[in-house]
């Protein structure tokens, strides 16, 4: 049976006192809690199987790259990847877009290409292709919101056309929650930009819903560790494995080349060929133990508890009299955004100011512009709120926000 409750004794920093209260902790689109289950996968191998992966021929690290290559093949039938050769091991979703920016982008743009990408995207999915296309001489185009902050598809035919070379969209909006219906939107690319690749960043989505690449349809695909209950410092980059293969690496190094002379280098097949150094042993195994503990618990399951989560807390803050939802998509995810106002001044009170009162009552939630900031200006804010939500947000946390939520408002009103 899925219990919540049962669910947070697994994670053992939500059960602190902060500031002389449970701890409140509405801040997991930012990074999520880790299981004991994880810490005691990385701790483990620290302790009983340390070794090197690829180099040494002693059984250790024989074990240890048997451990890390099936992380990847566990990671490439959880997202639903043809192979896991199509897996790509990164820092992070940052990473994994510089890459494909640096990599694909670098060798293939010419004057005057496009890149579309949302307004809703995170700084993460727009610095690397401004920064690239700069160099590329390459534009980029920007995909419309409403004012609700859905995407606006009927924009399409407008943006789209064979200059498109990329397209890259985020899975779940991190600022306001917006979840974009994907499965509507590649089609429409497919159609009208047959040069484009696609790259959906996932860091938002893979932490709540079940993701296949093979059904989205989609060239590319990122995500982070540390948003999916794994450690910080892996993250993952899937590509369509013909399309990875013709791509030029973006870091040289050890490990990622087939024959070095200093005429000449070859390099290694996909992925090790962008995988230079010496990777995140123990991230990738607690990233493998993160699938595990969560395919232990159900998508479903997960899916099922943030849906009602997610309604109880946009109920609550809606009835309390100052607050104002910002973003109203069709379909959201674990996160609601808002900001508070000041009654009497008959202006918004400081995010910022409202996450210190928060913070003195135990609540750790994240203010400010969510390095989404072209989202923020179009949806006429400079920051928000942003309280998200995982498999361990009881209703008792959002009770507590509601509180402390009027106290702000009546100190700073
Ligand atoms: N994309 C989205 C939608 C995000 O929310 C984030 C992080 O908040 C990122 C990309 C960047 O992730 P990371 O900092 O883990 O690389």
């Amino acid at each position: 049976m899925f219990n919540p409750t049962e669910i947070r004794k697994e994670f053992p920093v939500l059960s602190q006192q902060v500031n002389g209260q449970p701890l409140v902790f509405l801040d997991s689109a930012a990074t999520t809690q880790k299981p004991i289950a994880v810490i005691e996968a990385m701790n483990d191998f620290y302790k009983n199987h340390y070794s090197s992966v690829k180099r040494g021929a002693y059984s250790l690290s024989a074990k240890t790259t048997q451990k890390f290559e099936d992380a990847r093949a566990k990671i490439a039938s959880f997202i639903d990847a043809e192979s896991e050769n199509s897996i790509v091991f990164t820092k992070g979703a940052t990473e994994g877009i510089n890459l494909v920016a640096w990599s694909y982008g670098l060798s293939n743009f010419e004057e005057g290409d496009e890149i579309l990408l949302s307004v809703l995207e995170h700084h993460a999915n727009i610095v690397p292709w401004q920064l690239v296309g700069k160099e590329k001489k390459a534009k980029i185009k920007v995909f419309p919101c409403d004012d609700n902050g859905d995407l606006q598809i009927s924009e399409l035919p407008n943006l789209l056309s064979e200059k498109t070379k990329v397209v890259s969209l985020t899975h779940t909006a991190n600022s306001i929650g917006t979840v974009n219906p994907l499965s509507e939107i590649i089609p429409i690319i497919r159609k009208l930009a047959p040069k484009a690749k696609i790259l959906i960043d996932a860091a938002q989505g893979a932490p709540h819903s079940k993701i296949s690449v093979k059904s989205m349809d989609c060239d590319f695909l990122v995500f982070s560790g540390h948003k999916i209950y794994g450690p910080t410092g892996i993250g993952v980059l899937y590509g369509k494995k013909e399309l990875l293969q013709r791509m030029p690496p973006w870091q040289g190094g050890g490990e990622m080349i087939d024959e070095v002379s200093f005429e000449k280098t070859t390099f290694a097949s996909t992925p090790a060929r962008f995988e230079a150094g010496t990777p995140p042993i123990a991230e990738v195994l607690g990233l493998s133990a993160a699938i595990d503990w969560l395919n232990g618990v159900g998508m479903e399951n997960i899916i099922k508890h943030e849906h009602q989560i997610t309604d109880y807390a946009l109920h609550s803050v809606r009835a309390l009299p100052a607050t104002q939802i910002i973003g109203n998509p069709k379909n959201r995810g674990a996160i609601i955004s808002f900001i508070v106002k000041s009654e009497n001044r008959g202006s918004d009170i400081h995010p910022h100011d409202i996450a210190m009162i928060l913070d003195e009552n135990g609540i750790a939630m994240r203010a400010g512009h969510h390095c989404a900031q072209p989202a923020m200006q179009r949806l006429g804010v400079q920051a928000t709120l942003r309280a998200s939500f995982a498999v361990y947000t009881v209703p008792w946390e959002i009770d507590r926000l509601c509180q402390s939520l009027k106290r702000a408002a009546r100190i700073f009103g």
